[in-house]
């Protein structure tokens, strides 16, 4: 009787840990964000944008995968939901995540302004080497366009 006690008590704690943990992706991950990533056919793709559409389906064109557990890597299509570029954003900005001095929003900006880079770092009061980042996808590489 104990042994199937033991038993159902090991089978509950598993599937609750099934549906509530986070699935950590433990391959290759994207340097500058975390997100979990694969090549399948030559191409990369983000490894928690995959498991949206193996477990819940199609991501509507121009949309993005968010996590609600605020872990990049983590591939638990139940912590995965749909928004826009701008939800993402604001959700990071919410969160806490990614560079502290800059919004989204001003990324946005400093990747479509001209002109040269000591000008824009100084007008943000961030260094040259973080406009380049910016500019170049270094940093803040999730964010598009
Ligand atoms: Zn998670």
């Amino acid at each position: 009787m104990a042994d199937i006690l033991i038993l159902v008590f090991v089978l509950l704690f598993l599937a609750v840990a099934y549906l509530v943990l986070c699935w950590l992706w433990s391959g290759t991950m994207t340097r500058a964000s975390g997100y979990g990533e694969l090549v399948y056919r030559g191409e990369k793709h983000r490894a928690h944008r995959l498991a949206y559409e193996l477990h819940i389906g199609p991501i509507p064109a121009g949309l993005c995968v968010l996590h609600k557990c605020d872990v990049p890597h983590c591939v638990n299509p139940r912590h995965l939901f749909i928004g826009t570029n701008l939800d993402n954003v604001r959700d990071r900005d919410d969160k806490g995540r990614g560079l502290r001095r800059l919004t989204g929003g001003q990324v946005l900006i400093i990747r479509r302004m001209s002109g040269l880079q000591r000008n824009i770092a100084a007008r943000f009061g961030i260094s040259t080497s973080s406009v380049r980042d910016i500019k170049s996808r270094k940093t803040w590489a999730w964010l598009a366009p």
